[in-house]
């Protein structure tokens, strides 16, 4: 089989981090069949889509790499194929025009209300004669369901389901003002795409029954489905705001690698042995449906920023570079010039093994780009004693004469903390503080290494004076 895919946001917000796992099993379960994976937008709602909401999915798609074959469907475009394949059920006598009115359906809702039932079409149309319509009513067009026996959905996730068709009414599938429903429209885009596995999030599972009803109405054969557990919050309650970030796009924000994302979202619910870390490649080679759990995940952002301090380390520091140089963009008080990405570059190996998030590793690169005087926090000022300085200013001479290597830095601080009865730390603590403004930094050789000559000396007479 020629396996397809594809993911269907309606554009109506940011990506979800629910939505992105949904995309992400789609494009591993098309590339692991060597099948295509597509986008389609759904933007039938036209009042609650918009084209931001369009361009921040495709954004946070490109993000992750989920990269899309052929070319992006938009729903709305396809507005003339629904309505054709409305009117195609209704001349196979598997769709029935509805002339009821809006107070009609309105007294159907009371009614069933008051009796204590669900809300359901009564079919009043189903046999009735159109001949007899009222005048001036637009009609709208209905599924003539089956009202005997029952839709089976044999979920690849969640097993057998099945509702008895006497419990499901007959839906409208294109509305009297002539535009489709969603269900509608899912159907035949589905079909006209030619999705052969439709791979979503479990609340979509009560619609699949009566898109199969239309599959059926059509005689087209039915997709394969999967319905996969959402993501909750660690207490095991729905997804919110007051459990962080959930969006694509605030993930990003907050200094997390798409690499790391995809990694725990593929994680969180779908397992292969005790495998953590699972590299895109990996990934495509192992994915099966079969291995994706029925219950629901919980989003665990310790887990998360820890598997992003190991995506941090495996990174090339020449990426890792550019992502600083871009985060420290806006603060004032930084040079970031040449100079400055230069010193970052030569430092990341270090400044890297520290780091769970960019934000972090920006932080924690700032000093390299900051101009002398450096602002000092409390505890480096402290380390600045009257001794301290004059020990520092001596340090400066040692540190002159080398040629500014790591091992030769490391050489003469040591050769001096002997000379003098220090201890390294003694040498080493207050020296930080004067060439980072802060207590804590990569090994001082490699910090010394990095500012280079000038600048050290410039931050030491800084610092000293
Ligand atoms: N547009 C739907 C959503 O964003 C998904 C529809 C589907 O996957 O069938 O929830």
């Amino acid at each position: 089989m020629n396996v397809r895919t594809r993911f269907a946001p309606s554009p109506t917000g940011s990506l979800h981090i629910g939505g992105a796992r949904v995309a992400l099993f789609n494009y591993l379960f098309a590339r692991h069949h060597g099948g295509a994976f597509l986008l389609r937008i759904e933007d039938t709602d036209r009042e609650r889509s918009t084209g931001a909401a369009t361009q921040t999915i495709l954004d946070g798609l490109d993000w992750l790499g989920l990269t899309r074959d052929e070319q992006t469907v938009f729903q709305s475009s396809r507005a003339a194929r629904h309505a054709d394949v409305a009117h195609e059920m209704l001349a196979r006598g598997r769709a029935y025009y509805c002339y009821c009115t809006v107070e009609e359906l309105k007294q159907m809702r009371e009614q069933a209300a008051a009796e204590g039932r669900s809300p359901r079409y009564d079919g009043r149309w189903r046999d009735r004669d159109p001949r007899e319509a009222p005048a001036g009513v637009k009609p709208a067009i209905r599924l003539k369901a089956p009202r005997d026996g029952e839709t089976v959905v044999a979920d690849l996730v969640q097993g057998t389901v099945r509702v008895a068709n006497a419990e499901m009414d007959d839906l409208i599938i294109l509305r009297s003002d002539g535009t489709p429903t969603y269900l509608h429209a899912v159907v035949v885009d589905d079909h006209d795409m030619a999705i052969t596995h439709v791979i979503r999030g479990d609340d979509h599972l009560t619609n699949t029954f009566r898109q199969i009803q239309i599959y059926q109405a059509m005689g087209w054969e039915l997709p394969l489905f999967a319905h996969t557990p959402l993501i909750h919050g660690a207490d095991g309650a729905k997804l919110s705001k007051r459990h962080g970030a959930q969006s694509v796009t605030e993930f990003r924000e907050q200094g997390f690698l798409p690499e790391a994302v995809c990694n725990y979202l593929l994680r969180l619910g779908w397992s292969h042995g005790d495998l953590e870390i699972v590299d895109r490649e990996e990934a495509i080679r192992l994915f099966d449906i079969a291995d994706v759990n029925r219950g629901p995940s919980r989003m665990d952002f310790p887990k998360l920023t820890n598997l992003n301090g190991v995506y941090i380390r495996q990174a090339d520091d020449d990426r890792l570079t550019r992502e600083v140089l871009h985060r420290l963009a806006h603060p004032p008080g930084l040079a970031l010039g040449s100079i400055a990405a230069g010193r970052i570059r030569a430092l990341m190996p270090q400044l890297k093994e520290r780091a769970k998030t960019l934000i972090e590793l920006a932080d924690s690169a700032a000093f390299l780009a900051r101009v002398v005087p450096l602002p000092m926090e409390p505890k480096a000022a402290a380390q600045l004693t009257p001794e301290a300085r004059i020990m520092l200013r001596e340090v400066a001479q040692e540190l002159e004469a080398t040629d500014f290597s790591v091992p030769a830095l490391d050489g003469a601080l040591r050769t001096f903390a002997e000379r003098t009865g220090r201890k390294l730390g003694q040498v080493a603590q207050p020296l930080r503080a004067a060439l980072t403004g802060s207590t804590v930094s990569p090994g001082i050789d490699a910090t010394l290494a990095a500012l280079g000559r000038d600048e050290t000396l410039a931050r030491i007479a800084a610092a000293s004076a």
